[in-house]
């Protein structure tokens, strides 16, 4: 069967895909979007997004999600749900290879943004959708009027936490130093609300349970003792890594796996482009998503013609 043909592929239906490929349909490229999940990425979790321009009164991920879809397919943006597993580049060549099948583009967009970082603690893989869970937006309902310890002291965390206390009888945030990381604003409510509690500089050890997880052991990283906090779920939120597994050897990738671009969004191999978290940065916001796929647009549109 021959592989179908395309001017630009995007790989990720995040705010940088999917502003990506707006950008390209509407310049009358023949553009196709592959998303393995959901369209709007990690968006789509976002509670409410107060700080993208145009919604003064905020907006949820899920919502904003569906608006950025509607905008591109109204231009012509084709989709597909499959994921990506491989590349292959020759002679200005580049084959997609997917669960979907294989396509062939000139130029590529990669914009398949982060996968959640894991703990590597024992019981942590075995407890996965039995209790151990990496997304708060999703999940919270399982645990309602339930005990649940939630890991991390970012943004992502401290979002997710004030999530938890609308369902969770009792929130334990573990952090792994005496200080959070994420915002002062975040920080000013998650102090306010009386169903979260915090265990400072302290790391977890492993996750028990019988068929459901039943409790978490941590360590004080400074004294060493070690204590047991008795949770129905756990909820790991310490940050992203690049998802970047199938491009090892094919495109230059920074050591923390992120892809490195200049500020034109090119990866160094011609017609390949990077955009939104994936690539190597300094801000993981919607907004700076969408400029990339915006300026990686720009840039294809450029190298096609
Ligand atoms: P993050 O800012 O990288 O925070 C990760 C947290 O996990 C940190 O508190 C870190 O501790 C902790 N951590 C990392 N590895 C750990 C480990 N192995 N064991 C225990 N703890 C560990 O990640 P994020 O909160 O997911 O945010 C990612 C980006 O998205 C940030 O730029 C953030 O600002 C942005 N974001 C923004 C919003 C918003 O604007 N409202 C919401 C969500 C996310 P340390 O602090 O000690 O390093």
């Amino acid at each position: 069967m021959t592989a179908s043909k395309y001017d630009v592929i995007i790989i990720g239906g995040g705010p940088a895909g999917l502003t990506a490929g707006m950008y390209t349909s509407r310049g009358q490229i023949n553009s196709l979007l592959i998303e393995k999940g959901m369209f709007g990425g990690q968006m789509t979790n976002a509670e409410r997004l107060d700080n993208y321009p145009g919604f003064p009164e905020g907006i949820t991920g899920y919502e904003l999600s569906e608006l950025m879809l509607n905008q591109a397919k109204k231009y012509g943006l084709q989709t597909l749900v499959a994921e990506v597993t491989g590349l292959k580049i020759k002679n200005k060549e580049i084959t997609v290879v997917t669960t979907g099948g294989d396509f062939i583009t000139r130029a590529l967009i990669i914009a398949g943004g982060t996968l959640r970082r894991k703990l590597n603690v024992p019981g942590e893989e075995e407890f996965i959708g039995k209790g151990v869970s990496y997304c708060a937006t999703c999940d919270s309902a399982f645990f309602k009027g339930l005990p649940v310890a939630l890991i991390g002291g970012g943004n992502s965390a401290i979002s997710e936490a004030l999530h938890l206390a609308k369902s969770a009888s009792r929130i334990t945030v573990i952090h792994r130093r005496d200080k959070l990381r994420a915002s002062a604003l975040l920080q000013k409510k998650a102090f306010a609300e009386p169903k979260i509690e915090f265990r400072w500089e302290s790391v977890v050890e492993s996750i028990e349970g019988q068929d459901f997880v039943n409790r978490v052991n941590l360590r004080h990283v400074k004294s060493g003792e070690r204590s047991t906090i008795d949770v129905s779920g756990v909820f790991v939120s310490i940050g992203f890594i690049a998802n970047t597994g199938y491009l090892r050897g094919i495109l230059p990738l920074a050591d923390n796996g992120s892809i490195i671009t200049n500020n034109r969004m090119e990866t160094g191999v011609p017609g390949v482009f990077a955009a939104g978290d994936i690539r190597q940065k300094t801000e993981w916001q919607v907004i700076t998503a969408a400029g990339d796929g915006a300026t990686a647009a720009i840039n294809v549109e450029e190298f096609l013609t």
